[in-house]
């Protein structure tokens, strides 16, 4: 049948999107649609069903970027109930294959949140951690040590107790709050938010740098024992067990009968946005070992759990326009306006569409009617449109092309997903710019932070960071909480700011990818009085250290007339604009640039180290600017491309005989 093909290569899509790129088209709810779909129609046309079809495999195929790992015990997936009656027929299946129908005996029930993450594995051998894997299709998974040693919640030794072999499992999540802080950060880089916390936390374990995971705010939550769950005789003591190791355990609770657990699973449907993690329903498990051995698994999951999956929050309504919100970055993201519709309780009125392309790749158009969604405390988002309900009367969106609050041109560079005000005098960003400006690493004004920021923009003492040089005592003073000794030591705070070097005033501005490093390499190379000139994006990206869209960024930033004024005005109170004399760097490599290739005697940190200590740049491609090439062993292409280029090439005796360490 035509459909069943078609839902079996969507759903397989959809699989590799979700469980190998985390970075799913639909959304769960949609998703569940297709599968239930399919499931239904296997079930009605029993001689369509076949072993490949997705309704028969668990997860995905793992990358190959990683060393695989073969699960001694699969990684099943769970069969899922939408109603509690499904609740009720599966609890009497338990029972008549435990033979307790006729006769009723005791099965005890074990319910615990599912929470919405990556499910992994934790192998620890004699109480210590020796491999972490993914799931992957349920059999092979991939081997995520490095990465999952950096979650602080994963202990590297247990407590006493556990087996000799003892692989818990669980899933690895992000908690709400992190979740949007993380994404707040990366909108302000210019980068593209992650759509939910369940796709960041599976692209932070599925990543080759453990660098980048140890970067992001995961946890974990364990629920149970693959490998040496043998030394357990119920679900209830595993997981008592891995609390008592120093593990972090997924609470639980014990029910003696369905009715209880379905209560539960009520309570938790109508409470689940206390959490601060999302989950997206309650997995029942059958208590005792024995009788989960007796049930045993079929081939996707085990009969003895069941998940009871939350109603997705989602409604149906129209977008009655799109308005854009300029943030305090400067980012204009666009906004829904809704027909105000009720979704799980709550009536949402407003979305988000998180950024232009967004809006284009659905193909959302404003008069549309939509699907919105909320997913715990996470923003409601519009995802996506119902173009069979178009009348026609619908029409694109278009960015504006001019700041709404400060009426300057917006920017997009290339590359970047979020339309920005780059205009430093725009009210929308006045205040985060001031906060920015006299943070430590910044100007460092002892006593300005967020609130006084906050308040000397509101009652109009301050509207810019020029303004501050202004600020008299006297103005202070009748301010609550300022004496005069602390309205002078504020006002001193500011004038002593002006002993900061021209790098830190530069990255005090606020532009763009300007970081401290960054506006150092600047500063040594250029004055403010040169940026205010003109510098060319050319020249800037010159600056090793410093690429092209950072380049663009300070260039963009200095053409804004506005902010020229900004910086004359902070030159003439007496701010350091000139250029930094760089520190004199010696040895015999300075100004030489040297590539490592090919396998060495010694690690390859120690060349990099002899080569920084003796003045040199340690780079990582050949170029024509390449001064040298120190080339090991089964040196590949780098080698190659040196020798087209002309470039020297030395092996380790050479260069230990140049450059004696
Ligand atoms: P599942 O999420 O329905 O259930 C199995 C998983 O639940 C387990 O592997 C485990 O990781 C997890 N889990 C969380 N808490 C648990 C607990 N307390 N005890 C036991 N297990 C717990 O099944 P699945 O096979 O992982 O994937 C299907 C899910 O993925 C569906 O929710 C589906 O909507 C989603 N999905 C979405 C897309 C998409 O494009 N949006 C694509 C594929 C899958």
């Amino acid at each position: 049948m035509e459909r069943v093909e078609w839902l079996r290569a969507e759903i397989r899509r959809h699989n590799r999107l979700y469980h190998v790129e985390d970075s799913p088209e639909v959304s769960d709810a949609e998703y569940d649609a297709l599968y239930r779909e399919l499931e239904d129609l296997e079930r009605e046309h029993p001689d369509l069903a076949t072993e490949d079809s997705p309704t028969q495999r668990v997860g995905a195929e793992p990358l190959e970027e990683f060393e695989q790992v073969r699960h001694a015990i699969p990684m099943l997936s769970l069969a899922n109930a939408r109603k509690v009656e499904e609740l009720r027929e599966w609890d009497a299946r338990v029972r008549r294959l435990l033979g307790e129908d006729e006769e009723p005996g005791y099965v005890r029930y074990v319910t615990e949140l599912k929470i919405d993450g990556l499910a992994v594995s934790l192998r620890y051998e004699a109480g210590r951690l020796v491999q972490g894997a993914t799931r992957g299709n349920g059999t092979v998974g991939e081997d995520v040590t490095q990465n999952l040693r950096t979650v602080r919640s994963i202990p590297e030794r247990l407590d006493d107790g556990p087996p000799e072999v003892l692989e818990a499992r669980g899933e690895v999540y992000i908690p709400l709050g992190g979740f949007e802080e993380f994404n707040r950060r990366v909108e302000s880089e210019g980068k593209k938010p992650f759509a939910n916390p369940r796709n960041l936390a599976a692209g932070s374990i599925r990543q080759l740098d453990p660098h980048i995971t140890a970067g992001r705010p995961l946890t974990v939550f364990l629920y149970g024992v693959g490998e040496g769950g043998e030394a357990y005789e119920s679900h209830s003591a595993a997981l008592a067990g891995l609390k008592e190791y120093g593990l972090r355990a997924n609470p639980h609770r014990l029910h003696d009968d369905i009715e209880s657990v379905i209560q539960e699973c009520e309570r938790w449907a109508a409470e689940r946005e206390s959490l601060d993690y999302q989950v997206d329903g309650v997995v029942v498990k059958v208590d005792s070992r024995e009788q989960q051995r007796t049930l045993g698994s079929v081939q996707k999951s085990p009969r003895w759990a069941i998940a009871y999956k939350f109603e997705p929050l989602a409604g149906r309504t129209r977008l009655e326009d799109v308005i854009v919100n300029v943030g305090r970055t400067g980012a204009i993201t666009p906004q829904a306006v809704l027909s105000p519709v009720n979704v799980g309780g709550v009536t949402i009125s407003k979305a988000t569409l998180h950024n232009e392309d967004y809006v284009k790749d659905k193909g959302i158009l404003v008069g549309d009617e939509v699907v919105v969604e909320r997913a715990g405390d996470v923003i409601p988002q519009v995802v996506r449109p119902i173009p069979e309900a178009r009348d026609g009367s619908e029409y694109a969106f278009e960015m504006p092309t001019h700041c709404p609050v400060c009426g300057v041109e917006v920017s997009r560079p290339e590359g970047e997903a979020i339309t920005r005000c780059v205009n430093a005098r725009c009210p929308a960003q006045a205040v985060e710019r001031i906060i920015h400006f006299s943070t430590k690493s910044a100007m460092d004004v002892e006593g300005l932070g967020e609130k006084l920021a906050t308040r000397l923009f509101d009652l109009g003492l301050v509207d810019d960071v020029a303004d501050l040089y202004e600020l008299r005592p006297d103005q202070l003073t009748p301010l609550e909480g300022f004496a005069e000794k602390s309205a002078e030591n504020l006002v001193n705070a500011i004038a002593a700011s002006k002993e900061q070097p021209f790098s830190r005033v530069l990255y005090a501005l606020g532009i763009q990818h300007v970081g401290l490093v960054t506006a150092g390499l600047i500063s040594a190379r250029f004055s403010g009085q040169d940026l205010l000139e003109g510098v060319s994006a050319e020249s800037l990206a010159e600056i090793d250290g410093v690429g092209g869209v950072l380049a663009g960024s300070v260039v963009g930033y200095f053409e804004l007339e506005e902010n020229r004024r900004l910086v004359r005005r902070l030159m003439e109170r007496g701010l350091d604009f000139g250029r930094e004399e760089p520190e004199a760097a010696e040895g015999p490599l300075v100004g030489k640039r040297v590539v490592v290739t090919g396998s060495l005697s010694r690690p390859r940190s120690h060349f990099v180290e002899r080569i920084e200590s003796a003045g040199g740049t340690f780079t990582s491609s050949v170029s024509k600017n390449t001064d040298y090439v120190l080339a090991g062993e089964d040196a590949g292409s780098k080698l190659a491309k040196a020798e087209e280029l002309g470039v020297t090439v030395l092996d380790e005796a050479g260069f230990a005989e140049l450059f004696p360490g």
